[in-house]
């Protein structure tokens, strides 16, 4: 099967036509950075609008790219939460309104899913349960992943998500929008000893994340002037690095037989997070799976592999299927407070 998969849950607008053998036939994706950068982060209502104007001339490009029509695809996949709910219903209502129109089943998608699956996209080896480190600009998790749509969270983070702490930290050094990428450029030029970060939550027993407290860390590390902007920005990515490292090891510890340590999101695409999760794979003889760069951020070609992996479970929804913002991938998975964690 083909399927046309759909994302405009934040402000990457993209649409990708993937085959269930993990073939991607085409994915085109057009970013909004120009014109959230006057504002410092993601105005919504720019979002959505941005993702009306960009989402249909997307996948008239993609099924051009792949040589095909809409008639030959056999699914269609569009993200439905968690996210701003504007860009949401853009790509909701476009998903609904291709699939009455040319007569094909709708697939639902949680954006998290999107992010979870990803890696069985890029490996085929890639089997369940695995232990999935999911880290991107609005979470931090920790999650089994036992199967489609069979997700046990760990753990969570109790403030901040970790790619969120790369785009404030970003923001404090001056480099603006988008943060991660631009953080872990500098802090290649600076020493990652120089200044002392805290590393919130590390050794505790529930493997919560916690990066508040890193990032008025950094806040005062700038203010203090005794730094350079190279040496903070690599003093934080170590500091993130490390939280990341001993609270995975602490649920490899808890995790039911896991066969692989996965990572997946946008700060999956950190060449130092990857590194220092290898690292802690392979001394729990563990494989290690991280999808390539243009996989870890957002884009459609996941939506679509996990449409492709629904489909194949007999999981097709129905057209009155609702944008949900809010939508936790382990519904049974409580609220964490900071408070007792
Ligand atoms: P979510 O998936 O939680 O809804 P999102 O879709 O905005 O959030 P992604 O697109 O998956 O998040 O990831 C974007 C985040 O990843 C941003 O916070 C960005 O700073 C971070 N990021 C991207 N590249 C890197 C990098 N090389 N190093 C560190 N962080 C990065
Ligand atoms: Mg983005
Ligand atoms: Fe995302």
């Amino acid at each position: 099967p083909i399927i046309l998969g759909l994302e405009s849950s934040c402000d990457e607008t993209a649409a990708a036509l993937v085959t269930s053998d993990r073939v991607v036939l085409a994915h085109r994706l057009a970013g909004q950075e120009a014109a959230h950068r006057p504002y410092g982060g993601v105005v919504p209502e720019i979002a959505a609008r941005a993702h009306v104007e960009a989402l249909i001339p997307l996948v008239e490009a993609a099924l051009d790219d792949a040589g095909m029509t809409l008639a030959q695809v056999d699914a269609i996949a569009a993200t439905a939460g968690p996210g701003l709910i504007g860009g949401v219903m853009v790509g909701l209502v476009t998903g609904k309104a291709l699939a009455h129109a040319a007569g094909k089943p709708l697939i639902a998608v949680n954006h998290l899913e999107g992010h979870a699956l990803s890696p069985r996209l890029a490996d085929m080896t890639l089997d369940f349960p695995y232990l999935l480190l999911l880290v991107s600009g609005g979470h931090c998790q920790l999650l089994e992943v036992r199967g489609v749509g069979d997700y046990r969270r760990l753990a969570t983070t109790i403030d901040d998500a970790a790619g969120e702490a790369f785009d404030k930290t970003a923001k404090l050094l001056g480099l603006g929008i988008p943060g991660g990428p631009k953080v872990e450029a500098l802090a290649r030029e600076g020493d990652p000893r120089a200044v002392p970060l805290p590393r919130p939550l590390a050794g505790t027993a529930e493997p919560h994340f916690s990066f508040a407290g890193l990032k008025s860390a950094v806040m005062r590390a700038v203010e203090s002037g005794r730094w350079s902007h190279a040496d903070i920005a690599a003093s934080f990515q170590q500091a993130v690095v490390d939280c990341l490292v001993d609270r995975t090891a602490r649920a490899l510890d808890v995790a039911d037989r896991p066969t692989a340590l996965v990572v997946a999101g946008g700060v999956a695409a950190n060449g130092a997070v990857r590194g220092a999760l290898q690292a802690l794979a392979s001394a729990h003889d563990l494989p290690f799976v991280a999808p390539p760069l243009w996989l870890c951020t957002d884009n459609a070609a996941m939506i679509g592999w996990a449409g492709a992996e629904r489909f194949a479970a007999g999981l097709i929804d129905d057209l009155a299927f609702p944008a949900r913002p809010r939508w936790p991938l382990d519904p049974s998975a409580q609220t964490v407070r900071g408070a007792g964690v």
